[in-house]
């Protein structure tokens, strides 16, 4: 039917008597086969049935309309204005138009954003003002002083305007998620409304019926109809957000509005075309504020992703990412890359005793630091926690790395000031180069870090990566896991050595010794995981699990008659928290015993960590009753300072002086020198690592108050400690039994 309209429109195929043959019929047919679509839609449809059924019964009265029409009226000499086909074309109008508002307010059930009102509203003033400004004046300027069937059919372009209008509307509504239904429908409309206004003009121009061409218009709008009602329908939510259709559209009216202002320079359109052109631009403003809008805080959500919040630098993505598109230019065009990881020391101890406002506060102010500490073209980033990480420019070398790390930990010699505290820090900057070390940006990292862990416990500052340490370090990870398992599963344990009165050998005390049992029965020194357990951050706890085990034993000799007190072994992080002395105080409540059941060992290089917060932890455990000996005393940065200006009361000279002394003259020496300045100072000494007779003498003869080493016991656990207690005199219940000699007490059962 189309193909022989089009043939006879175009090329005239037909003659005339076809036209009217076409004109009367195949638009009616066309009419009745889209109302069988249409009907058959509105029966087998459950959920909008009526919707389809409204629509149904429209397009059936447009049918019948032409039926009429094209039978009947046409042929006739006179045929009325309005006649029954004008009347039915009407019901056309009101029955679509209710079948539009419903499928429009589905779509808007669903939630309409204001981007999509304004979108709607741009889209409807835009239509109309195009139609008022373009349709109607040549229908009112053809209809001035025409005859009724002008002023009828005049109102025929104006409906098809509105439910064209309406349409729009419902596509608007759907967020311009148009889909082929839609645009069918669409096209529909328009073409009806084109087809009303070519005949409308016509009729005006004195023709007594529609041409054929107008009547190829209805046609077509019929068969787009028809082929719009069994389109699948999309879910509009389901739609991608970012479809272009969900652009397009807006855009397209954003730019309609200002060419009618254009327009109506050099031809005045009507007020109201005026007006609604103005409505839809002023929309199309809004809209395009609000889309900036969002584009702004799409920029702010990327930025967002990509900086730490904190400090404002880059975070472990967008490091990863710049590292990954650098490791890429360096696979192509050769060269080499470097990256240097830095990790703050003890500061997961401040973050917990000075809180995480200061903890924070401090990790911002780092930021800075670090951005004035390296050359303009590094990238410093924020990995997370205390950790950061700089990438260096292409092609620096190890020097340049060097000079960097120099530079960075020099940049931490000034102190931080944080909420009123001035706090010193240091850091580990572990550094490694691609390709040498690593051969992908994830191991480059990976190695920077390892690098960092060796800086660590080099206390060098900063290591480069080698890969013989590599395995090292990941143990030492791996450790820190199994530490923390250990301590919630009960395998850690103390040993207790013996601490003696030098010249009557009695026992006053002992000191209490981690041990890690493993569960297949083997025995973990000290050494082998205590730096492992200050890595991980499991310092505190470990000193909380020993205490409790010295305390529960200083009980139980006591319980029995051995006055003797428990010496404890703690950190930085111990010294750090100001909980600490609260804790200890608690630990000995809830054991009984009084303060000076406990002393506690500290050594100097954990005092000159932070000796202005340290001296006051000291002191309070010390107004507690609980006594502070300085351990490994001669070993670590002795300045003469701080055993005078902190609340000690014991020193412990370290064994490595003691130990050989009787073959060593400098160590005699030294050891001579410690006795004396001590005692100069009001404080006892206790010698370490005694492990002879005639090194007992010698220490004795010295004036050294207390002795502890293998020539009085090795470290024993706690119940073979007992068989001791029982042979030897014991702190001020002491008998008048005499000393066992070292031999006797040498044993095997140590667990050192
Ligand atoms: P330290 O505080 O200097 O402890 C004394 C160390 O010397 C102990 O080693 C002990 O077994 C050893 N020793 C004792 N007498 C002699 C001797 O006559 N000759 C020799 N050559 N060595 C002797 P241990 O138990 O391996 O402890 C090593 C270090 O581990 C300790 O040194 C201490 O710094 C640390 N440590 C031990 N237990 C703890 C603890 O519970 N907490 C903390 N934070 N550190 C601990
Ligand atoms: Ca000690
Ligand atoms: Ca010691």
């Amino acid at each position: 039917m189309i193909l022989a309209d089009v043939l006879h429109v175009v090329f005239g195929v037909g003659g005339s008597g076809w036209g009217s043959a076409l004109r009367g019929y195949v638009v009616a047919a066309a009419g009745l086969v889209c109302l069988v679509n249409v009907g058959i839609r509105a029966c087998v449809e459950r959920e909008h049935r009526a919707i389809w059924t409204s629509a149904a019964i429209g397009v059936g009265c447009y049918a019948l309309a032409f039926v009429l029409w094209g039978a009947w009226l046409e042929h006739l000499q006179h045929p009325p204005y309005p006649s029954i086909s004008d009347y039915l074309w009407k019901a056309f109008y009101i029955f679509a138009g209710c079948a539009i508002i419903g499928a429009g307010g589905r779509s808007a059930q669903r939630g309409a954003s204001t981007k999509i009102w304004l979108d709607t509203l741009i889209a409807v003033t835009g239509t109309a003002a195009i139609a008022t400004a373009f349709i109607i004046p040549p229908i009112e300027h053809a209809a001035r002083g025409a005859h009724a069937a002008v002023a009828n059919d005049l109102q025929y372009p104006v409906a098809d305007t509105v439910i064209l209008v309406l349409s729009v509307a419902v596509v608007g509504m759907r967020g311009w998620r148009t889909d082929r239904k839609w645009v069918l429908l669409i096209a529909s409309m328009a073409l009806l409304l084109a087809g009303d206004f070519a005949w409308t003009i016509e009729i005006a121009h004195g023709a007594r019926t529609a041409d054929s061409a107008d009547m190829l218009t209805y046609l077509l709008a019929f068969t787009f109809a028809s082929a719009a009602v069994w389109q699948p329908e999309r879910d509009p939510s389901a739609v991608d957000g970012q479809h272009w259709s969900t652009v397009i559209v807006p855009l397209a009216f954003t730019v309609i509005s200002p060419t009618i202002l254009v327009f109506d320079h050099f031809s005045r359109v009507s007020l109201a075309a005026f007006l609604l052109t103005m409505t839809s631009l002023v929309g199309a403003i809004m809209r395009m504020s609000l889309a900036m809008r969002d584009m702004l805080a799409l920029g702010h959500i990327r930025r967002a992703a990509l900086t730490d919040e904190l400090t404002e630098l880059p975070n472990r993505r967008m490091f990863l990412a710049k590292l990954r598109q650098e490791v890429a230019a360096v696979e192509r065009n050769g060269g080499s890359l470097t990256t240097l990881m830095l990790d703050l020391d003890n500061f997961k101890q401040l973050n917990d005793t000075l809180g995480h406002d200061a903890g924070d506060e401090l990790l911002r102010v780092i930021g800075p630091r670090l951005t004035g500490a390296v050359s303009a073209g590094s990238t410093v980033a924020r990995l997370g926690g205390d950790e950061f990480a700089v990438l260096l420019e292409q092609n620096a070398d190890g020097a340049a790395a060097e000079a960097t790390a120099e530079n960075v930990l020099d940049s931490f010699k000034k102190p931080f000031h944080v909420h009123g505290l001035v706090l010193r820090l240091t850091a580990s900057v572990g550094i490694a180069s691609f390709p040498q070390d690593a051969d992908s940006p994830e191991t480059l990292l990976k190695c920077a870090d390892v690098a960092m862990y060796d800086a660590k416990r080099s206390r060098r500052g900063f290591e480069h990566y080698s890969p013989d340490r590599d395995d090292y370090t990941r143990e030492r990870l791996e450790l820190s896991g199994a530490l923390a398992d250990a301590l919630d599963h009960g395998e850690i344990e103390a040993a207790f050595q013996p601490i003696a009165d030098a010249d009557t050998r009695r026992i006053f005390g002992a000191e209490a010794l981690v041990r890690w049992r493993r569960p297949d029965g083997t025995v973990r020194m000290p050494s082998e995981f205590l730096e492992a357990a200050e890595l991980a951050g499991l310092s505190r706890p470990l000193t909380r699990r020993v205490i409790s085990l010295a305390l529960a034993q200083a009980r139980e000799w006591r319980a029995a008659g051995h006055q003797l007190y428990v010496c404890v072994n703690v950190t930085v992080a111990d010294l750090l928290d100001e909980s600490f002395p609260d804790e200890i105080w608690g630990a000995l409540e809830s054991h009984g015993l009084d303060a000076d059941v406990l002393k506690i060992e500290v050594t100097e290089s954990s005092i000159v960590a932070n000796p202005e917060r340290i001296g006051p932890v000291l002191r309070r455990l010390r107004t507690l009753g609980v006594e502070v000996a300085l351990d490994d005393f001669g070993t670590g940065y002795s300045s003469l300072t701080h055993l005078r200006e902190l609340p000690i009361d014991f020193v412990k000279i370290d064994r490595s002086f003691v130990t050989n002394m009787c073959n060593e003259a400098t160590d005699a020496a030294i050891v001579y020198a410690i006795v004396e300045l001590a005692h100069r100072l009001d404080l006892q000494v206790v010698a370490e690592g005694v492990e002879d007779e005639r090194t007992w003498q010698e220490l004795c003869r010295l004036g050294c108050e207390r002795l502890q080493g293998y020539a009085l016991a090795r470290p024993l656990p706690g119940e073979e400690f007992w068989a001791l207690l029982d042979a030897a005199p014991t702190g001020h219940l002491a008998d008048s039994q005499s000393m066992p000699t070292p031999a006797s007490t040498a044993n095997g059962g140590s667990i050192e």
